[in-house]
């Protein structure tokens, strides 16, 4: 097949030719090589189902009066009524909404909120702590604040310098107590975090006290906190947001991906009234200098606001909960096999290593499982070699069995 696309994540020299999509519903895409049970939920965007028909409906009835139009100085219905919508749901104290067009955009419009912040107030902190192992996205600023490596190699001369606080292992304290010593030097601008799951990373789960331990070192020392929760964020950990485990409330936190149900792009990043009052001013130089063309797409905030009434709708703490424990059903019945090691779970995410002698991103097994799982019908995309299953919610206890049967059955 000769084709003109350059496909991302995707090596055009060695890997066969993509899978072609030709429609979807539900947990599956249909394509030219059959049906495929989407067990990665279209890279973690698609929450209740693929073309949920409230979504859908509220595409077609957006996009046949109001199509895009300038955000700067103009404002419309969907994305007033979704910025309220979303500071009803969200912890508590996150009252602004900054709508951007992906989970990138959200990070980046978070840093430069949090820099912003302290430029205004004039302080000079602008450091910003990380986690090691996370992953925000591929733009030049959230690459920099995520792990470096065989990704972002490359692009190098371009990253600033972060912070890098060792992943929570233990008694956690390994974190805590880095954490607290940078915190006081009074030059930490923000701390920057996936809350409970660094996804891209590997699937690695850390615990509700080490967040709250977190924040509370935040507080202590004055460093503002974004949360991106736009892998964690509509259910993926089994509650609304990852945040809810604790209680806490971030500075600033990200929204993406599920944001629509996974159906069209959109993102945005909510601030605290202490983060949106330093750029609130007569002096025009403290405007929030950030925007792109298609900010507050009023189609997208039509279908972000339809995804957010079947929250508001339908029983979704009990989807959840059902779908936990049939994941935690099917890892169990891996767990004792000596071809894999690491089985764990956050809520709807569950995730286990094959054992192999080359682990890390690049294992050859990753690209081997994936085909073998495209013949069993299984949209996997493993993490080198760690592999996880994080379905939409519509998912049946045999769709999970088919996945997990696709993993099972796979010569390591
Ligand atoms: N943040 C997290 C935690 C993510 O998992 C991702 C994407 O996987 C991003 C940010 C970047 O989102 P996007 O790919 O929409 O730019």
């Amino acid at each position: 097949m000769t084709s003109a696309v350059w496909h991302p994540f995707f090596q055009h020299a060695t890997e066969p030719d993509p899978v072609r999509a030709i429609s979807t519903e539900g947990a599956y895409i249909r394509t030219d090589r059959g049906p495929l049970l989407d067990a990665v939920s279209s890279w973690w965007v698609v929450t209740h189902g693929h073309n949920q028909p409230q979504i859908v409906q509220a595409i077609c009835d957006t996009a046949g009066h109001l199509d895009q139009v300038i955000f700067a100085g103009l404002t419309h219905q969907p994305a007033e009524d979704l910025a309220s919508a979303l500071v009803g749901m969200a912890p508590a104290g996150l009252d602004h909404v900054f709508f951007s067009d992906s989970g990138s955009t959200a990070v980046e419009v978070a840093l430069k909120m949090a820099l912003g912040y302290w430029k205004h107030e004039g302080d000079g902190r602008n450091r910003i702590a990380v986690i090691e192992d996370s992953y925000h996205g591929d733009t030049i600023g959230t690459m920099s604040v995520g792990e470096r490596g065989v990704f972002n190699a490359a692009y190098d001369p371009l990253m600033f310098g972060v912070d890098r606080l060792p992943f929570p292992v233990g008694d956690r304290s390994n974190t805590l107590d880095a954490f607290e010593t940078l915190a006081a030097t009074g030059k930490m601008a923000a701390l920057i975090l996936e809350p409970l799951i660094l996804g891209a990373g590997g699937m690695r789960v850390y615990s509700a006290d080490v967040l709250a331990g977190l924040r509370a070192i935040c507080d202590r020392h004055d460093v503002l906190m974004i949360v991106d929760e736009v892998m964690t964020g509509w259910g993926r950990t089994g509650r609304l947001w990852a945040c809810d485990h604790t209680g806490i409330s971030p500075d600033i936190m990200c929204t993406s991906k599920g944001l629509t149900g996974g159906v069209i792009p959109l993102a945005a990043t909510l601030a605290s009234g202490r983060v949106f009052r330093a750029h609130h001013s007569t002096d025009r130089r403290r405007t929030f200098y950030h925007s792109s063309s298609y900010t507050a797409n009023p189609i997208a905030c039509a279908a972000a606001l339809a995804q957010v009434r079947l929250w508001q709708a339908s029983p979704m703490q009990d989807r959840l909960d059902a779908l936990e424990t049939m994941q935690g059903e099917r890892l169990a019945g891996l767990a004792e096999d000596p071809r894999f090691e690491n089985p764990r779970q956050c809520g709807t995410i569950a995730a286990i290593d094959l054992k192999v002698p080359e682990g890390g991103y690049l294992s050859e097994v990753g690209p081997r499982l994936r085909a073998h799982a495209i013949d069993q019908g299984v949209l996997l995309r493993p993490l080198g070699n760690t592999v996880y299953v994080m379905p939409p919610y519509c998912v049946t206890a045999a769709d999970l069995d088919k996945a997990w049967g696709a993993i099972a059955s796979f010569q390591v």
